[in-house]
């Protein structure tokens, strides 16, 4: 049985507590068991962080930080097959989905940031002063300091390394806690650092449960000086409680539930397109992802018959099968969480057009977590389905018949994540996009992302932006020298 360990001060520690295991979503097998960090590990990891912060790496120039972000980007690249099988073992996601999403994305965020930190320019400014001489203030960026980096299992490489390299890029150390369902990435990760001669304490990684465990003990910890988090709304409230005390910063992209709008007027097939990859990718475990679509009127019913013919047409399977196309969910128990709101959907008399139950497949994947790409019409809004994220393949569709109503029903939640736009009209799309209270917005296209734009949550989906220069200001606390003349 593979083992999966801690990562402290540069080793591999075998602590000998507690472990948990991790369970296969495709076969429901246990594939691997997963030592829990106790608190005295995670002070120990902390403890890492901060001498290593100190004592060289808050030192280390820029060039020299960014070779060796340069350096994990190629490592990642050079070990991609294992980063993939790894990925795959705790997600059950399709090989086509992590080789091409997850691990590249992996390695491109080492090297954007590792880009960004050398061309960003530097603020100055020269002040008059009463004798003439004047003064020049510069502004400096040091590390912020010790950061814990805790995250989901929905894209686990992926939403790591984007904190964890822009989190380096700055000079600053990291503890990271990677999700309890996807514990490997992170560890296979440790091992690149090692390779690459990041040095001992400046990446570390603990693993375990979230609440009254090691994510807690990790919050609570007052070594950290800062908290980056992904993962849902309510943890983030409580992410935030234990960041109150010591008054350390938060970084938070949570929640979504997001409206795809489509207008009569769009290029059909690519809306259809557009809006099934929204609901379906990583079988609908994407913050991004679209669970509430509107389409105007006069395309309506074409548009739902040809959504569910999509969702039908996808196929579930072996992972590493050239023709699977859609995973398995994350576990057992997120499964009953998005059956039941299957079962909602029904009980507010939803008309189900694909989907709204469980797949029949082969016997040794009786145990796995899968379920089928759903798709639903003929709910009112105030349905906890329409409502409330699911994070499972599914999406509600229902007609609209003005501009106003539509950009209404979109912004009728408290979360502000993404919204994705259809229309062949550029001035409406701007309009439209410029009155939807999200975070980002697409048009003619969904999860395009540029990583020095800023990404984030508007209301209950997140605080505060990262990407691009957003993440540096994040990441470091900016110093104004002032030298008079
Ligand atoms: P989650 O909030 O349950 O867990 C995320 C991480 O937080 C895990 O590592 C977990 O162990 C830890 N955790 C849980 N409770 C904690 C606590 N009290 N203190 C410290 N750590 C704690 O989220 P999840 O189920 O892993 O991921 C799915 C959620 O993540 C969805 O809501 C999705 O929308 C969101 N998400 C958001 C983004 C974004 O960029 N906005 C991206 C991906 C996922």
């Amino acid at each position: 049985m593979k083992l999966i360990r801690n990562f402290v001060n540069g080793e591999f520690v075998t602590t000998h507590g507690a472990r948990f295991a991790k369970v296969s979503p495709v076969t429901g097998e246990i594939v691997a068991e997963i030592e829990s960090a106790d608190e005295a590990l995670v002070n120990s990891a902390v403890s890492a962080a901060s001498a290593a912060l100190s004592g060289y790496w808050s030192l280390f120039s820029v060039s020299q930080r960014t070779a060796l972000l340069q350096a994990i980007a190629a490592e990642i690249g050079r070990r991609s097959k294992e980063f993939i099988d790894a990925e795959i073992a705790d997600t059950g996601k399709p090989y086509a989905l992590a080789s091409t999403l997850d691990v590249p994305r992996g390695a491109a965020n080492f090297l954007a940031f590792s880009d960004l930190m050398q061309r960003t320019p530097q603020e100055t400014w020269t002040t008059e002063t009463p004798d003439g001489r004047g003064a020049i203030n510069t502004v400096t960026y040091a590390p912020k300091g010790v950061i814990a980096v805790i995250c989901p299992w929905n894209l686990p490489l992926l939403l790591m390394t984007w904190k964890v390299a822009p989190a380096l890029a700055c000079g600053n150390t990291v503890v990271v806690k990677p999700s309890e369902e996807s514990p490997s990435t992170a560890t296979l990760l440790a091992e690149v650092m090692n390779a690459v001669g990041i040095p001992p304490g400046v990446y570390n990684v603990v693993h375990g449960h979230g609440p009254k465990a090691t994510g807690e003990f990790l919050t609570q910890h007052p070594g950290v000086d800062a908290i980056t988090f992904t993962g849902e709304s309510k943890t983030g409230e409580a992410i935030m409680k234990n960041a109150a005390e010591g008054l350390r910063d938060v970084s938070f992209e949570l929640g979504g539930k997001n409206a795809g709008i489509v207008f009569a007027d769009c290029d059909f097939d690519a809306a259809v397109e557009g809006i099934a990859r929204a609901t379906f990718l990583n079988c609908g475990q994407v913050c991004l992802g679209t669970e509430r679509v509107y389409v105007e009127r006069p395309i309506f019913e074409r548009f739902v018959t040809a959504l569910a013919s999509k969702a039908r047409s996808l196929k579930p399977g072996d992972p590493y099968a050239s023709d699977t196309t859609i995973g398995p969910l994350i576990s057992r128990e997120h499964r009953e969480k998005v059956l039941s709101y299957f079962a909602k959907a029904k009980a507010d008399g939803a008309t189900c057009h694909a989907g709204g139950g469980i797949p029949s497949l082969p016997e040794n994947y009786a145990n796995g977590a899968w379920i089928e790409p759903t798709v639903w019409t003929g709910l009112p809004e105030t349905s906890a389905v329409i409502r409330e994220e699911i994070f499972g393949p599914c999406c509600h569709v229902a007609p609209f018949d003005s501009e106003d109503e539509a950009i209404a029903r979109a912004n009728d939640s408290p979360y502000g994540l993404a919204t994705s736009i259809w229309t062949q009209d550029v001035s409406r799309a701007n309009r439209v996009a410029r009155r939807i209270r999200v975070g980002i917005a697409w048009v003619n296209s969904w999860f395009l992302r540029d990583l020095r734009t800023p990404f984030g949550g508007a209301g209950i989906s997140g605080i505060g932006r990262e990407g691009g220069s957003h993440s540096l200001a994040f990441y470091t606390e900016m110093r104004n020298v002032c030298v008079k003349l």
